[in-house]
């Protein structure tokens, strides 16, 4: 009989528990035992939600993120975040974030960053060649023995030892392959001590088989897997976000008992899998999406797995295609979608209930849950023929792209004439990516406007006496190229999505992004259309405050897809492309307003990155073509700007160039080494305005400062194209910060550009 699991539930609760408890601990309000208390508690109630599956998955559960976990279990915490006598919750706080609860000096806190092509972030493991390993499962074998008590059958979840040391950083892959001998001793230790407690399976986590693997770790691979498979459990190795169809013989060869592949992302491997995978292992597949909202097919699915399970019989299991971290908790206590709209969606809960609909039909026939495949063949019926997800007037437009200008009327040399000829652009032009502080006083306005309490007319007149505010605070500040200061938007992406068609809004469907911090992302449900103006009035509104030039502010179509939970019914390049179309009026009537700048921002564009090579340019080529599209269709003398919160540039520059912004500013501030680098071998033609003001930290930038990253940027970038801006957006900064910065920012641009002046011209 098959069996049924999951690789991992969320753990924030439906209600966002963890992240309350987290917080008011971390402020001093809760004690250590609520804390644990709670932690307890969602840990209980996660099981109990998972009743019904043949394994309950214990492992999973965190109080900050599972890969610091996994540190702390090797008692690899970096040295700083110990304190004497401390409690290991707080030293573990101060690993993850720089502080816990107490009011002491806080320490450097970990790095962060994204957990393999999703919006999870990770505390990267610190190693080096040096690093020593200690056992430290106390807290983890707690966790199953609790589990076991509650009657549970644990099925144990550990990333496994070469994707952990994979994710480190400190030192060279070469060398922190390396440090394998160490480590696998201590996971064996473990094993073992599972196995003395009756666990039967483990589960290691490996997702960095899906990724493109250089020698030193296939070879780390081979050790580990042909260790481990004997220390105790059964071993299920366990992949996701990608396929390893390619690997087949190399990873039949490790005796490993179970080996779990995502059906979602790479469906081509199963028949694969299912054809040379023995027997008398199990294969576990991922058919559920687990990255993704929509009610599954249940009635295809099981058209899919009824030949492969009569093969195996008990050695299938399914699963959903990777842990279920990444969607929202539950369906039921959602308030915000309608009827409609919630039905054809699953969250994690209404996932496993998916999986246990199978397993009936395939234990039992399908005629025993006739009623649930009914249902769920019904709603999928009713989504694919909805008029709310197809619009002809869409369908029409995307017809008509092939006769869309989608490429600039002239070269980027005589385009910056015509815009010369319009406003005249000093040397070191300084400009700001878009978003002034976010004062509470803008945030009571909007909340106030959103509860009906001021109407619509109060509610512009208060807006615009905040873009008043921001504008004039700009001219006494002497930049050049001015914004409105973006005081009406809650988020980029929300705030456009809102005025979209095809976009829809969840009170519940929180995912944790990192620690306690939750994002809600829109949901894309079908054809986006934009019906009216989005941006024009405040836009035009702020311009008619000033005589220097206006930048209007937009977030483009690939971001826009990136945050958001994306419609599975059609393929996203193409949902892309009705965003792009989407934007593209949006420019059109911003260029028709007055505004001479445009500026697109594709915040997001790198992290949709694939992981395999092999996929990038498909990827990337899609993205240029969408911003293409949003952005082309202006005259020359309209200067198009887009803007990028990453410096990592060297691997994405040639569709960076092939996107013909006339300027893009980018975060280098903290790392203008790393940018610049990848000048050496590519030359960026257009305007560049690499970030001098690291606004992600609360210190002010001296003069010295910025004046040697312009200095070592003029290197490489001549003046003539060179602008002078801050990393990113200032809303999470105060007026008392940003204020002198900028202020030191304009007095160092102007003084260069006064340098540049007296220099006679280069002939
Ligand atoms: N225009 C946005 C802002 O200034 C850009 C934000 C971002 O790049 N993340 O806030
Ligand atoms: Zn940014």
């Amino acid at each position: 009989m098959v069996g049924i699991h999951h690789l991992g539930f969320p753990r924030i609760g439906a209600q966002r528990e963890l992240k309350f408890v987290l917080e008011s601990y971390w402020r001093g309000e809760s004690s250590r035992q609520q804390l644990l208390a709670e932690g307890a508690r969602l840990r209980q109630q996660n099981w109990q939600r998972q009743e019904r599956l043949d394994w309950q998955s214990v492992g999973d559960f965190s109080f900050y993120d599972q890969v610091l976990d996994t540190s702390l279990l090797w008692g690899v915490l970096p040295a700083r975040a110990h304190r004497p006598g401390a409690h290991a919750i707080d030293d573990y706080f101060r690993a993850a974030r720089g502080r816990s609860a107490d009011l002491a000096e806080g320490v450097a806190a970990g790095q962060m960053t994204k957990w393999f092509d999703t919006n999870y972030h990770y505390i990267v493991p610190e190693l080096s060649a040096e690093t020593a390993f200690h056992l430290q499962a106390d807290f983890y074998v707690d966790q199953v023995r609790e589990a076991q008590q509650q009657g549970h059958r644990v099925k144990a979840v550990l990333i496994g030892p070469v994707t952990y040391l994979y994710l480190a950083r400190g030192a060279d892959a070469a060398t922190r392959a390396a440090l394998l001998p160490r480590l696998l001793p201590l996971y064996q230790e473990l094993l073992r001590q599972l196995q003395a407690l009756g666990v039967a399976w483990v589960q290691m986590d490996e997702p960095a088989l899906v990724t493109d693997l250089e020698d030193v770790w296939w070879h780390a691979y081979d050790q580990a897997y042909s260790l481990l498979p004997e220390a105790g459990p059964k071993i299920l190795l366990s992949t996701y976000f990608g396929g390893i169809g390619e690997h087949y013989q190399r990873i039949c060869r490790w005796p490993v008992q179970g080996l779990h592949i995502d059906a979602v992302r790479a469906p081509e491997q199963v028949a694969l899998w299912a054809a040379v995978w023995p027997k008398e292992r199990v294969l576990s597949l991922g058919v559920i999406d687990g990255r993704n909202i929509w009610r599954s097919d249940l009635s295809a699915l099981l058209d899919r797995i009824a030949p492969i399970h009569a093969e195996r019989g008990e050695s299938l299991w399914l699963a959903p295609s990777c842990s279920l971290l990444h969607v929202p908790v539950d369906l039921s206590v959602e308030r915000g979608l309608d009827p409609e709209l919630r039905s054809w969606c699953a969250f994690a809960q209404q996932k496993l209930e998916e999986l246990q609909i199978l397993a009936q039909a395939l234990r039992a026939g399908r005629a025993t849950v006739a009623e649930q495949l009914a249902a769920a063949d019904a709603a999928l019926a009713a989504r694919r023929a909805s008029p709310r997800v197809h619009d002809a007037r869409v369908a029409a437009a995307m017809q008509e792209i092939a006769s869309l200008r989608r490429q600039r009327h002239s070269s980027f040399a005589v385009r910056s004439q015509a815009q010369q000829a319009r406003w005249s652009r000093p040397l070191y032009a300084t400009t700001t990516i878009g978003s002034f502080p976010q004062t509470e006083d803008i945030r009571a306005v909007r909340s106030r406007h959103r509860r009906g309490q001021i109407d619509d007319a109060e509610y512009t007149r208060l807006m615009q006496a905040q873009i008043a505010h921001c504008v004039a605070e700009q001219e006494k500040l002497g930049l050049d190229v001015l914004v409105h200061g973006e005081a009406e938007r809650n988020d980029m992406v929300e705030y456009f999505a809102e005025f979209l068609q095809g976009f829809a809004f969840s009170s519940h469907a929180w995912v944790q992004s990192y620690g306690s911090r939750c994002v809600k992302p829109p949901i894309l449900f079908g054809d986006v259309r934009r019906p009216a103006p989005m941006t024009v009035a405040w836009a035009r509104y702020a311009q008619s405050l000033t005589d220097k030039p206006m930048k209007g502010m937009l977030t483009g179509p690939v971001t826009l897809l990136n945050w958001s939970f994306v419609r599975d019914d059609q393929p996203r390049t193409t949902t892309c492309l009705q965003l792009a179309l989407a934007v593209r009026a949006e420019v059109l009537d911003l260029e028709a307003a007055g505004l001479p700048i445009i500026q697109i921002d594709e915040a997001a564009l790198r992290e949709g990155l694939p992981l395999r090579r092999k996929d990038r340019q498909a990827y990337l080529d899609n993205a240029v073509a969408a911003f293409a599209l949003a952005a082309h269709g202006v005259e020359d003398a309209t200067q198009i700007h887009t803007h990028m919160c990453y410096s990592e540039f060297g691997d994405i520059m040639e569709s960076i160039i092939a996107m013909d912004a006339d300027v893009i500013t980018i975060e280098t501030a903290r790392s203008a080494m790393q940018l610049l680098d990848a000048f050496d071998t590519l030359h960026y033609p257009n305007d560049i305005g690499p970030g001098v003001y690291d606004i992600h930290a609360p210190n002010l930038p001296s003069e010295a400062q910025i004046e040697a990253l312009l200095r070592a940027a003029g290197r490489r970038i001549p003046a003539a194209r060179l602008w002078v801006n801050p990393d990113c957006g200032l809303k999470t900064r105060r007026w008392q910060e940003v204020l002198p910065a900028l202020a030191t920012l304009v007095r160092v641009a102007q003084r260069l550009r006064q340098e540049a002046a007296a220099e006679p011209a280069p002939v």
